[in-house]
């Protein structure tokens, strides 16, 4: 059966995480992960999560089942989140929320339901996107395209480029777009931009998929979500994957929620009954405990303030390392002008470093980066940028 089973390729960056791990020089540094890190350099457990472990473990509730669509509190939580309490998709009960394995989760939900829809239909994604994207849709049925997004000369975003590309998509491709934060250049739209981009879509009539895994990482909880308001209050109908991995430090616990908005409160419900079919013969049901403790924290005035205060330090915490590494590079005396890191958000920075500026800084210094360039601005601490920034300045004269 297996003989000729052909070895798959490593995932590039779990695969440069396992070189790291390797490397036995001390003072090296991960820049590869896609993990939010403290200043000491440890996943950070939060004080508003750990209170509500605590306080789930205290009730001694049973281990049963959830419903195949999850927790029920974190779902309307969750919905709230993104699309505010009083949106009128939420109170007029067309959007619906289920209740997934990550943020990876509730994009392959979305993708195999869409599959059944719409088994015709491209996936556009942005060049360059999250590299689980196109092999997740891939994965799903589909083919996968992508629309100009990054400009390598600004640092900045190609909006001309990206509006031809949709324009250019068959009407009705499923577009696939980072909400807030994205991954890998942290380069995002400004508001006027989302809104030439979402009248494109509207246009063609394409169907949105809004991933959404850094809310409250740029510039706060509401703000991150104002691209997919804008979405929402235009009448898209849209899907929008969310994911607490980063926002709760909850990686391991896999929790995430897929938000589908549709036309009507009848055509929500006909939709959930489908969705909740391809979780059925997936994996059934999601499992408990991250759930409730999101939940518990969402739904507590009081925990909710103490996350919201939580993910203020964590977000001012990467501001300041932008901020360090730009004004420590220019002290370092590189000539390259570094300012566009200041203006890009979330954890990530395409760098514009070369992958053999990349290579170099593994070899030489044991900082390890992805090839593209990418790093994480958010593994950077008090203790070692000193260290990187020596290196890249090296890497960068020589
Ligand atoms: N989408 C994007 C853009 C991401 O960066 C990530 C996480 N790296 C995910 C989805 C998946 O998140 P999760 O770990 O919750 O599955």
């Amino acid at each position: 059966l297996f003989e000729a089973v052909e070895l798959a390729p490593r995932d590039p960056i779990l695969g440069l995480n396992e070189q790291y791990n390797a490397d036995e020089r001390t003072g090296k540094v991960n820049l590869g992960v896609g993990v939010y890190y403290d200043d000491q350099g440890r996943v950070p457990l939060l004080k508003c999560v750990h209170q509500a472990e605590v306080d789930r473990v205290q009730a001694a509730g049973a281990h049963s089942y959830l419903p195949i669509e999850g927790l029920a509190s974190l779902n309307k939580a969750a919905r709230e989140l993104l699309l505010g309490k009083d949106s009128e998709a939420n109170t007029s009960g067309r959007a619906f929320t289920v209740q997934a394995l990550g943020g990876t989760g509730a994009l392959k939900i979305g993708a195999d339901y869409l599959k059944q829809l719409l088994p015709n239909a491209k996936v556009a994604i942005s060049a360059p996107s999250w590299e689980n994207h196109r092999a997740l849709f891939e994965r799903a049925g589909f083919d996968v395209v992508e629309y100009a997004y990054y400009d390598p000369q600004s640092h900045g975003l190609n909006l001309d480029g990206m509006l031809a590309s949709l324009k250019a998509l068959p009407d009705s491709s499923i577009v696939v777009l980072h909400a807030c934060c994205h991954n890998p250049t942290g380069v995002d739209p400004t508001p006027a931009q989302w809104q030439q981009i979402a009248d494109t879509i509207k246009e063609k009539n394409h169907i949105s998929f809004l991933d959404i895994a850094y809310q409250g990482f740029g510039d706060g909880l509401v703000e991150d979500a104002a691209a997919v308001r804008m979405f929402v209050q235009m009448g898209l109908t849209c899907l929008i994957s969310t994911s607490f991995s980063k926002s709760f430090s909850l990686y391991g616990e896999r929790i995430g929620a897929l938000t589908v908005v549709t036309s009507s409160a009848d055509e929500a419900k006909r939709v959930l009954s489908q969705v909740k079919r391809v979780i059925r013969t997936n994996y059934s049901n999601p499992p408990t405990f991250g759930g409730a403790v999101v939940a518990e924290v969402l739904n507590s005035e009081k925990l909710f303030a103490l996350w919201d205060a939580e993910l203020a330090q964590m977000r001012s915490r990467i501001k300041e390392m932008r901020d360090q590494l730009v004004s420590k590079l220019q002290a370092a005396g590189v000539a390259q002008n570094f300012d566009f890191v200041l203006t890009q958000k979330g954890m990530f920075s395409y760098s514009g470093l070369t992958a053999s500026q990349v290579d170099r800084l593994r070899e030489e210094h044991g900082i390890y980066a992805v090839s593209s360039g990418r790093i994480c601005v958010a593994a950077l601490n008090s203790q070692n940028i000193d260290g990187v920034v020596d290196a890249i300045a090296s890497v960068l004269k020589k």
